[in-house]
Order: structure tokens, then C-alpha cells, then sequence
């Protein structure tokens, strides 16, 4: 029976010839990585395991959740990572110049390349499916385990097929395109499944566009999501790394629970409502709504702190001045895009806007510092969840959506549609 790309990625790491869904098998792991919240509470269990890592240039710790260290609780956490890295002589400690929120920076460092088995102790870890890998999320007791052996059990998922085709429209991204599918299967449309992304509208979608949505799959209950390797992805790895990559393509005859098509052109500009990112409306479902006022808006995270991010925000904002009532913090992912914002200008034109603009964090998308939200206040957040409480108060409400809906909102002071208010 023809295989899946994410069955291809396990098969051969399991050193079988093929795998069916269901099966429960032992694969190596190429990268482990764990961060601030999640590294800290696996070290004592892997200390239980063995002395060493299985591979000091595999296993990857980034703290990014609570830096810059928000608290004594979170310098303790960071500090025992630290520790731990340093007498490991971990090859990837990414703190100072080196850090951001982990899914930006392990794809911009070449950490990550197509074909691998990757496990990270943090959900969106399926961020690196964009770049055709098998990665996926586990709890700390898994990494402990990667981390000490280099292998870990899997039951192998089945997958549910995405043809993309067509364009998207102006003022259409990665981000609208992943919650107008969520919204379309629901966040348990994908549970324990494979997302697999493939069809010639991909070429159409920049990686970042990828990064966004492959980083969305768990949103829909995935177990990973990934896209076909094309020319974008190797251009991609052959500007970021050294690490040889094998590109699996599905087999024509591979078994999917459900084939769903997409046209890009299709997709408009869209929102996720709370308190979940299947609550999906069109901007123009919006627009036909009375006006929904807003106190913050967060442009930056795992799903939206890219440069492309920074651009498409800045090019809305650009000559426009942030509405009096709200707030706005811009979050670059990583290091990387912070210098790049600064040599386009695009910092001046955040923070002539009235923009806060802040160092690479996690921060407020999980209510972790950097913009708490109050009982009753509504963000625009480019962010991945919109669950109850998620960034601050269980009274507060999240809007997820992309950087020009919510650079659009932030001038307005209303979740607003971009095409309104843009340059193009
Ligand atoms: Fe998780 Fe948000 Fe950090 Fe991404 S930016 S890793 S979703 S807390």
C-alpha cells in the first residue's frame, strides 16, 4: 500500500520499509528540542535516564516563553537550561544574539531540514513541516527520552490531503488561508492526522506563508502538518544550512482519510473569533457586523513575527497613526528579523505609528509578559490560539488574524479589513 509523506519520513526512520497508520513504531530522532517552561521540568526526568544526550549537536534549548526573564521563578528556569547546556556542550543554546521564539529560529539557523523526524515539548513544534519534515509536538517525559536515547515510540497517523490551487488575492497570507481551513474542518477536523499540503497553488505560497500554516495544524488537532519540498523550500535550505535533506513526495496510491481542495483565490482576509481558532469569519462577514472595538493588538509570534510579518504590517501602518484607544506591540521572531526591521526602516515606521516595538519573546502570546490583558479587553493578535484566558485575563477576548488585518485594526481601533486602508 503507497505511503504518505509523513509515513515515508517514518518508515525510513524506523529502518522499515513501509509503514500503515495505526502502527506503533520506534524511530530516530534527528532534532530534540525543548524550551523555558518545558526543558526545565524534563531535565530531572532525563536525569533518571543517563548522564549525556544521545547527540550533543541534536538536542536544541531555547528559551523563549518568559525572556527576556520575566520574573525570579523564569530566571530560575532559564538558568537551569543554561546549566544544563553548558555541561552537556550543547552545539544550540540560542539565547542573546542568537534568540527568538524556537519555530522562527530553528528554520533560520538550518536546524531543521526536510525529510527528518523532529520532536519538540511544545505544541506548534509542527511549525517544520513547512519545510517537508516530519516534527511534531510531545510532552516533557518524550523529550526526557529523545533526549537520552535519540528515539522515540509513534503510532503513525493518517492524513488528511489539502490540494492548494489557484493565487491568493491581495491581502491574503498564509495566516487567513490556515483558519479559513480550520474553520472548514474544525479544531478536531485533524485529530491525530497528518495535514499534508500539496498542489500546484503551493508555489504560489511563500515559505513563510508555509511556516504559518504547517505551525496551525495542531490548531486542528494534527499530529503534523507539512508541505510537499518545491523549489521555494530547497532555495530555502540551501540559504539556511548545510544539513543534507531527503525530499519525500506521497506515493499516487496513498491511502487519505479525506482529500480536501482549496483554491487560494477563494480566500478572503479572515479572523478567528474566540474562543477558538475554528471560529472563522471573512473579513467581509466582519464588516457586515456592528463595529468590534479593540484595546491591543500583537503583531509577532511563532506564527507571525517573520520578516514578510514585519513588511505587510509595516506597509499598512506606514504614515498612519495608531488608534488613541489601543495598544500595539510589535514582536520580531527573532534576532534576525529585529536587525533586518531595523535596516528597512520598518522600526521607525512602527514606532512613528505609536507602536511599541520589543525584543524577541514569546511574550504576550501566552499571557506571559509584554501586553497581559485586562478583564474585558479584545486584541487582534497575529498569534496561534485564541482560547480562554490565553493572554491574560479568562475576561478578556482574542481575534486571531494576519499582520495587515491587525496593523488595519490598530489604525482603526475596530478589527478592521485591510484592503481598506493599505497601499496596494
Ligand atoms: Fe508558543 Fe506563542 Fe511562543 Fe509560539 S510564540 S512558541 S505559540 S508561546
Amino acid at each position: 500500500m503507497g505511503m504518505t509523506m509523513t509515513q515515508k519520513i517514518l518508515a525510513a526512520h524506523a529502518g522499515l520499509d513501509s509503514v500503515t497508520a495505526g502502527q506503533l513504531i520506534e524511530a530516530k530522532l534527528d532534532v530534540v528540542m525543548a524550551n523555558d517552561i518545558t526543558g526545565p521540568m524534563a531535565l530531572p526526568i532525563f536525569r533518571q535516564m543517563a548522564d549525556k544526550v544521545f547527540d550533543k549537536d541534536k538536542v536544541v534549548l531555547v528559551p523563549d516563553h518568559f525572556t527576556p526573564n520575566k520574573d525570579i521563578k523564569s530566571a530560575i528556569n532559564s538558568r537551569s537550561i543554561q546549566d544544563f547546556a553548558k555541561e552537556q556542550g550543547l552545539k544550540w543554546y540560542l539565547v542573546q544574539g542568537k534568540c527568538g521564539v524556537e519555530h522562527a529560529i530553528l528554520p533560520e539557523y538550518g536546524i531543521v531540514v526536510a525529510g527528518e523526524c523532529i520532536i519538540g515539548a511544545d505544541s506548534h513544534t509542527c511549525t517544520y513541516g513547512a519545510l517537508g519534515a516530519f516534527s511534531t509536538g510531545v510532552g516533557t517525559t518524550d523529550i526526557a527520552t529523545g533526549m537520552a536515547t535519540g528515539e522515540l515510540w509513534f503510532k503513525v497517523p493518517s492524513a488528511i490531503k489539502f490540494v492548494l490551487t489557484g493565487k491568493p488575492g491581495p491581502y491574503v497570507s498564509g495566516k487567513d488561508v490556515i483558519i479559513h481551513i480550520i474553520g472548514k474542518i474544525g479544531v478536531d477536523g485533524a485529530l491525530y492526522k497528518s495535514m499534508e499540503f500539496v498542489g500546484d497553488g503551493i508555489a504560489n505560497l511563500t515559505m513563510d506563508d508555509r511556516f504559518t500554516m504547517a505551525n496551525m495544524a495542531i490548531e486542528a488537532g494534527a499530529k503534523n502538518g507539512i508541505f510537499i519540498v518545491d523549489d521555494q523550500t530547497r532555495a530555502y535550505m540551501d540559504a539556511h544550512s548545510d544539513k543534507q535533506y531527503t525530499a519525500y513526495e506521497p506515493d499516487e496510491d496513498a491511502q487519505y482519510d479525506q482529500i480536501v481542495e482549496i483554491d487560494l483565490s477563494e480566500v478572503r482576509p479572515t479572523v478567528a473569533f474566540p474562543h477558538l481558532p475554528g471560529n472563522a469569519k471573512t473579513i467581509d462577514e466582519v464588516e457586515a457586523m456592528e463595529p468590534i472595538k479593540i484595546d491591543q493588538v500583537v503583531i509577532g509570534s511563532c506564527t507571525n513575527g517573520r520578516i514578510s510579518d514585519m513588511r505587510k504590517a509595516a506597509a499598512i501602518l506606514k504614515g498612519h497613526t495608531v488608534h488613541p484607544d489601543v495598544r500595539v506591540m510589535v514582536v520580531p521572531a527573532t534576532q534576525e528579523v529585529y536587525k533586518e526591521c531595523i535596516k528597512e526602516g520598518l522600526v521607525d515606521i512602527f514606532i512613528d505609528a505609536g507602536c511599541a516595538f520589543n525584543t524577541p519573546s514569546c511574550g504576550p502570546c501566552m499571557g506571559g509578559h509584554m501586553g497581559v490583558m485586562a478583564p474585558g479587553e479584545k486584541c487582534v493578535s497575529t498569534t496561534n490560539r485564541n482560547f480562554v484566558g490565553r493572554m491574560g485575563d479568562v475576561e478578556s477576548l482574542i481575534y486571531l488574524a494576519s499582520p495587515e488585518v491587525a496593523a488595519a485594526s490598530a489604525i482603526a481601533g475596530y478589527i478592521a479589513n485591510p484592503e481598506k486602508v493599505g497601499d496596494k
